[in-house]
């Protein structure tokens, strides 16, 4: 019989007894990261290999690369080109360390952290938390309806998309056959746009293969949108050419309307319209999500956190806040910087130098955010491009966005799986594999099983 004794592992001598989730003992300062999205990894590759110890929660153990979420979430790629591990991306960094753990409240008094795991003692703490949807209260769309925040939102819309359609083909009732093949899509944005381009090429290509029973005229494909334009936040040019792009597409813009009521079969209006659709996929608000602890004097619209120039929270020595979570307002930026990816890295970047300068009493320059541009696509082989002073739209846009992409995401496989199914589907308009693999259900069909 084996000694259960003789059996114990010994834990690492360095753990310090006042934390309890356990950490190699250091002399060196503590930079406690939350949220490894576009910002906290960022930092995190400023200070590897510094005279820090690095320690990043996240709730996941991966990196979500979230630009190319609709893609999964209409089977043009799968998850796992996508996500990136944290371990796999800090192997050989010696002073990084990473906890997968929900971090649940921040005790800045103490400079404590509280995570689902345990507390833990930080030195610097950097809130890199980014946004989760934003439904602005509407219950009924947030029980309903499927946000684009994270890769299981992707997973889901991908299955709710094919068991929609899968039932579509069964069904004898017109009505129920149009909703379940209509798809509503909310928010003009780049996500928005991007998903509308997407699911009209699917419904080009793929739909008359995989489903030939259909009519041509099936799958009605509405993108709503509360204002008068698309790509609100990119030049003239780029929002109109997006609207040609989509109309070319057959895909329903319907400008200066907003959702008002969701029943998951039927969508109603603020004008009274009622579009028949199971399939409505919501890209049109985030709000920042954070830790309790936060006073709400520092919290600002949006559930952002307000920084000074140099990224502090303000009324903290050590407590800052990067990416899309943190709102810098300035002359410049009376609301923030724009919560895109570029902003997260950049802060992240410019933390990770400011941190170290800090820790040797250096001077600081404010952060300044350098506008590289934006890019959106429209389906295959078409894009806008708004760089400085130069506009493109069409191919070479695409190929520009394209190449952007492929060279942001972590991680060489992942580049070479993107680059891989991009150049199978450019020539063939095949899509990857389009499985049902997990029952799809909606929020609200899960919260009624449970009452
Ligand atoms: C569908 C979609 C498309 C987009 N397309 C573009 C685009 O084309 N170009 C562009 O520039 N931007 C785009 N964006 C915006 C861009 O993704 C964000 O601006 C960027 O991700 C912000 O980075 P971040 O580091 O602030 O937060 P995120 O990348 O959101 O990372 C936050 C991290 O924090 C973790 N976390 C949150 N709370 C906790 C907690 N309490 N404890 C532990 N971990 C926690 C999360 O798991 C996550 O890993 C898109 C966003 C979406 C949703």
């Amino acid at each position: 019989m084996k000694d259960s004794h003789t059996h114990k592992k010994i834990l690492p001598s360095a753990c310090k007894v006042t934390d309890d989730i356990c950490l190699p003992d250091s002399d060196l300062p503590r930079v406690v990261i939350i949220g490894g999205g576009f910002g906290g990894l960022a930092l995190v590759e400023k200070l590897k290999h510094k005279e820090v110890q690095v320690v990043l929660f996240d709730k996941n153990n991966f990196h979500q690369f979230q630009p190319l979420f609709y893609q999964v979430a209409t089977s043009a790629l799968e998850p796992d080109s996508i996500v990136f591990p944290f371990r796999k991306q800090f192997s050989g960094y010696k002073n990084v360390i990473f906890r997968l753990a929900e971090v649940e409240e921040i005790q800045p008094s103490s400079n404590i952290l509280i995570t689902s795991r345990g507390k833990v003692h930080y030195d610097y703490l950097v809130l890199a938390t980014g946004t989760t949807t934003n439904f602005f209260g509407m219950d009924s769309v947030a029980q309903n309806s499927l946000g684009m925040k994270d890769i299981r939102d992707s997973l889901n819309i991908r299955h709710m998309m094919l068991q929609n359609l899968e039932q579509a083909a069964i069904t004898c009732d017109d009505d129920e056959r149009d909703a379940l093949t209509n798809f509503v899509i909310v928010g003009g944005g780049p996500a928005g746009v991007e998903m509308a381009g997407a699911l009209a090429e699917f419904r080009k290509y793929i739909l008359p293969k995989d489903y030939p029973e259909y009519p041509a005229s099936i799958m009605n494909i509405y993108l709503i949108e509360a204002i008068d334009e698309l790509l609100s936040t990119m030049s003239d040019k780029a929002s109109s050419k997006t609207l040609k792009y989509l109309k070319g597409l057959n895909v329903k813009v319907l400008f200066n309307e907003s959702v008002s009521d969701y029943d998951g079969s039927e969508v109603t209006t603020k004008s009274g319209k009622k579009i028949l659709a199971k399939n409505l996929i919501w890209t049109a608000g985030v709000k920042g999500q954070f830790p309790k602890g936060v006073d709400e004097k520092h919290v600002v619209k949006g559930n952002r956190i307000k920084t000074d120039p140099y990224l502090k929270v303000e009324g903290f020595k050590n407590v800052f806040a990067i990416g899309d979570i943190a709102a810098l307002i300035s002359e410049e930026t009376p609301k923030g910087h724009p919560q895109v990816a570029q902003v997260a890295i950049q802060q992240g970047k410019y933390l990770g130098e400011s941190l170290l300068k800090l820790m040797k009493n250096k001077h600081i320059e404010p952060f300044y955010y350098k506008d590289k541009g934006s890019l959106a696509t429209v389906g295959k082989r078409k894009a806008v491009a708004d760089l400085g002073k130069f506009r493109f739209t069409g191919y070479f846009a695409w190929l520009l966005w394209s190449v952007v992409h492929l060279i942001s995401i972590s991680g060489f496989r992942n580049k070479l799986m993107v680059g891989f199914n991009w150049a199978v589907s450019y020539f063939t308009y095949e899509k990857s594999n389009r499985l049902i693999i997990r029952n799809f259900k909606p929020k609200s069909l899960i919260n009624h099983t449970k009452n």
